[in-house]
């Protein structure tokens, strides 16, 4: 049966293409892998009626294409983890502390780390975060590292590690391996008064939980959405014909084709018709690799200790933070990925419980139950969210989130940073392009 669209992936990405395209009256067909939608943002139910979301989760009051969704589906958005009281807190190697400063700084760091913050908002105003490459010095900025410009800028030692810990608490890529420029355009696109302020990015969630977004777009997609259906092809044959051919063998026609697929799987998606500049730059991205870990536990007995539950840690894990009433999130950074799958399977929870311990007493290794989710090595996501190394701002290039006709892509890769906002607005701009030629 031939298709107006068919969407590649049931991603929060490829969903709201779908929707805004069944909205403007297309007859619209969505391809997925799994046999479940969602993509990166996936949610299980206990007993006690608490969701555990074991993907995305939180999103910011800047995310607006996010926030403008979740108010069309009629969902809650609440404060986040960042509205916890309590400290946060930091474990190294020397100790656990919590608090500002850091434990490992000494005289001099603290106004060394605030001249070095300054000094990157200020030159994250000159760069456009929807053309970063216009910038005068775009290629010089794209080669440094995030590292390498901290040290120019006289940091210490101490004030790098400041920067690294942070980072990989986000499950972002080390300092020493992120792209000055992307790190610039990312703190552009969503300005605040520090390089990722946690409420700017971070201080909402849907009370419904982070999932339901894609659940309920999928309901209002009823009958158009083909589960446990990966893509192996996809051929661009005119301005309006474009084949999609499914494992098995099974092959879709349709009038165009939205791609909202991460980055390594794409590549593994035979893809022609399309100029070669476009499948290297999309071919060209790349994703840090991420596992989150969820641990349950009856009541958040860290507040007991002052704290809020949010850590930035140089063990295995890079961070925890409270998901909601008693459930503890934490994200194993790139850095550390390969030592989580290095650990004997059964040996990975009671070691990742130890850490938290470690932050929080030793209730922590009594949770009602755990979840560790490999997303890094997971075959249709491939990781976790886009990171730059230096240079692949400028070798990905202009192209990125520009669209082929009749072929589309979106997907949170082709926004500044992926998240769940880069998904939802490339989602829908990708929808808007499509419909607008017909
Ligand atoms: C652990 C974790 C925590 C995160 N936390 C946050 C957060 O708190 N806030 C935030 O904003 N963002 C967060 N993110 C990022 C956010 O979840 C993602 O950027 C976003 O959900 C990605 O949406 P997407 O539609 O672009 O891609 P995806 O959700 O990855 O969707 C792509 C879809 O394509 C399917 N697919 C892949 N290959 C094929 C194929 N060959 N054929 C058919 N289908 C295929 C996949 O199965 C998937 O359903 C997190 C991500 C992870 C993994």
């Amino acid at each position: 049966m031939n298709h107006d669209v068919i969407v590649l992936g049931a991603g929060l990405a490829g969903l709201a293409a779908a929707r805004d395209l069944a909205a403007g009256g297309a007859d619209v067909l969505v391809v997925e892998a799994r046999d479940r939608v969602g993509g990166r943002v996936e949610q299980t139910g206990l007993a006690d009626g608490r969701l555990v979301q074991l993907g995305g989760e939180v999103v910011g009051r800047a995310h607006t294409a996010y926030t403008a969704l979740a108010a069309e589906l009629d969902l809650t958005l609440v404060p986040s983890y960042v509205a916890e009281p309590g400290a946060l807190a930091r474990a190294t190697p020397e100790g656990v502390r919590a608090g500002d400063p850091p434990h490992w700084f000494g005289p001099g760091d603290d106004a060394v780390h605030r001249q070095a913050t300054a000094a990157f908002a200020s030159l994250a105003r000159t760069v456009d975060p929807g053309d970063p490459w216009s910038h005068p010095d775009a290629a010089a900025l794209d080669r440094l590292s995030v590292g390498a410009w901290l040290r120019s800028r006289g940091a210490t030692a101490a004030v790098v590690r400041l920067w690294e810990i942070g980072r990989l608490a986000l499950a972002d890529g080390s300092c020493e391996r992120t792209s000055l420029l992307a790190a610039l355009r990312k703190h552009a696109a969503v300005p605040g008064p520090v390089p990722y302020d946690y409420e700017a990015w971070e201080g909402l969630r849907v009370a419904e939980g982070s999932a339901t977004v894609a659940l309920r777009m999928a309901e209002g997609l009823a009958g158009r959405i083909r589960t446990g259906a990966p893509v192996e092809a996809v051929a661009v044959r005119g301005p309006r014909g474009c084949s999609v051919r499914l494992a098995g063998g099974e092959t879709l026609t349709a009038g165009a084709v939205v791609s909202a697929l991460p980055a390594g799987p794409l590549r593994s998606v035979a893809v022609t018709g399309v100029r070669d500049e476009r499948l290297a730059s999309l071919h060209r991205q790349r994703h840090a690799l991420a596992a989150k870990f969820v641990a349950v536990y009856d009541a958040p007995f860290w507040r007991e200790r002052g704290l809020s539950g949010l850590s930035e840690c140089e063990g295995v894990l890079g961070s925890t933070w409270p998901q909601s009433e008693g459930i503890l999130s934490a994200l194993v950074p790139p850095e550390r990925y390969g030592v989580l799958l290095a650990a004997p399977a059964a040996l990975r929870t009671p070691e990742l419980l130890a850490e938290i311990a470690r932050l929080y007493g030793d209730e922590a290794h009594h949770p009602l139950a755990t979840y560790l989710r490999l997303w890094g090595t997971d075959p249709w996501t491939q990781g976790y969210v886009t990171q730059w190394t230096p240079g692949d701002v400028m070798a990905v290039g202009p192209l990125h989130g520009t669209h082929e006709p009749p072929f589309y892509v979106c997907g949170s890769d082709q926004w500044v940073a992926g998240y769940m906002e880069g998904a939802v607005r490339t989602g829908r701009d990708a929808a808007r392009e499509a419909l607008s030629r017909g």
